[in-house]
């Protein structure tokens, strides 16, 4: 079949096809294919890649593969692959697909992050663990009180290096690397790459693998894109209105306030639809349980702030449904890439008020067409100028430096406290902020159409960690 076999043709075994095939992967996506070989061959990998490329099957397929093939008896509070995410929620999907992967290997696989009681995580280390995926702060909690050991890790994953470094990781991600065996492969991932993430690769790859995998700019064409001229004060009974009329199976409306994301989600609760928000006022439980409420399909609506989804990865979104246009075009790239995934269809829906017509122009200036109107616009003058636009310090490019500074300065207390708004939570949002102009991920079916170049950066020897 040829589903198995082109996997199986990158060396994987059945256990792993069985577990591809139930999760409905045809074929490797391009750094899948570029990156599994050189993995399962032992070789250390720097990929330049964002989410949504495939990059998490990229590192755990091959290394779940790794440790098949050198069985080795778990032991008490130790694991032989680490992977490092910068938040929670990555951390959370890192450690599904690795049990999802893994579930006919016999992969053993917990996942450790601050904000959360420590008892469980600390539980499932006591008994041994093949994987485990942790945010730095909690792990080095963990290892502090003797909880986690360090020792036996083989496999060494770095994910969104990028995003750790502005979130002022950088200190306990050296930390916990220089606790590391140094015999081991390590695999870094980051989306993009600033001085500061070569040189912090640099120190820790030996003759790595380069991959950058490039997703296109322009939205999958398997999302159909619309809008409505609506005025603000009408939209959220617009709003109602399509989710009685046009059938969705899962939808995520982005608002850009949370405080806007609040009160929309009151009034849908009101119109009696079960939705949930999600932003980084909430604290972690509240998160996990909307985004689980969502994944499971109670509350289909899920009311979200761009920085707040930020790294969720959920399939079967049928419609997103810009509730207000971002200020930046690239975020709009990067929302409606949330549906039309993995190769399925989905609808783009934005509702736009007279002030907001410019913004509607820049996205389409940067798609180079048109998006289709579903209403005639009013009549009117174009506003000559948009609402101020974010602060520049908020913006691409410019402010990465001062808002990893800023990040950096906080105390390890004060990144680890748990509910209410996280500072783990306002350093992502901060990060967000900033990278989401530049991270133009047209996500989706980046699957598809990424268009992967590889280079093999020799010399690069140190490992002085
Ligand atoms: P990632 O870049 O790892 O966050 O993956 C993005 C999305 O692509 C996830 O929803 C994966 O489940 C999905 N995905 C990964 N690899 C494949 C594949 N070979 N075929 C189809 N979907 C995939």
């Amino acid at each position: 079949m040829q589903t198995t076999s082109s996997f199986a043709n990158l060396g994987l075994s059945d256990p792993l096809l069985r577990a591809l095939e139930a999760e409905g992967y045809a074929t490797p996506t391009p750094i899948q294919q570029l990156a599994i070989p050189h993995v399962l061959g032992g070789r250390d990998l720097f990929g330049c890649s964002q989410t949504g490329t495939g990059k998490t099957a990229a590192f755990a397929l091959p290394l779940i593969e790794r440790m098949r093939a050198r069985p080795a008896s778990r032991a008490a509070r130790r694991c032989r692959t680490l992977v490092l995410a910068p938040t929670r929620e990555l951390a959370g999907q890192i450690h599904e697909s690795f049990v999802a992967y893994g579930r006919h290997a016999g992969v053993r696989a917990a996942v450790v992050y601050g904000g959360v009681s420590q008892r469980p995580q600390a539980d499932a280390l006591a008994r041994g663990l093949d994987v485990l995926v942790a945010t730095p702060g909690r792990l080095l909690d963990l290892v502090g009180q003797r909880l986690a050991d360090l020792q036996g890790v083989e496999f060494l994953v770095l994910d969104e290096a990028d995003r750790m470094l502005d979130m002022g990781f950088i200190r306990d991600i050296r930390k916990i690397v220089g606790m590391l065996p140094k015999t081991r492969q390590t695999l870094f991932f980051s989306a993009t790459l600033p001085a500061e993430v070569r040189s912090l690769a640099d120190s820790m790859l030996r003759d790595p693998l380069e991959l950058t995998v490039t997703p296109q700019a322009t939205p999958a064409e398997t999302v159909s894109q619309s809008v409505f001229f609506v005025p603000q004060r009408e939209k959220r009974a617009k709003l109602v209105e399509l989710l009685r009329d046009e059938p969705m199976a899962r939808v995520i409306v982005f608002t850009r306030t949370k405080h806007g994301a609040d009160r929309l989600q009151r009034d849908l609760d009101k119109a009696g639809f079960n939705a949930a928000a999600i932003h980084g006022n909430k604290s972690q439980n509240q998160r996990e349980r909307a985004l689980d409420a969502f994944k499971s399909n109670r509350p289909p609506v899920l009311i979200a702030t761009d920085i707040a989804a930020r790294g969720i990865d959920v399939d079967g979104v049928s419609h997103v449904i810009n509730f207000e246009l971002p200020h930046e075009p690239e975020t709009y790239v990067h929302r409606i890439g949330r549906t039309g995934r993995a190769g399925q269809t989905g609808e783009a829906v934005s509702f736009c008020d007279q002030e907001e017509r410019l913004r509607l122009r820049a996205i389409e200036q940067l798609l180079r067409r048109e998006i289709p109107q579903r209403n005639t616009p009013p009549d009117g003058p174009l506003p000559t100028e948009d609402e101020p636009r974010s602060p520049p310090h908020q913006r691409q490019g410019r402010g990465r430096s001062s808002g990893s500074r800023s990040a950096g300065r906080r105390s390890r207390g004060e990144r680890r406290s748990g509910g209410g708004r996280s500072a783990e939570g306002r350093a992502a949002e901060r990060s967000a902020a900033v990278t989401a102009g530049s991270s133009s991920r047209a996500s989706t079916p980046a699957v598809a159409s990424a268009a992967p170049k590889v280079r093999s950066i020799r010399g690069r020897h140190r490992r002085a960690l």
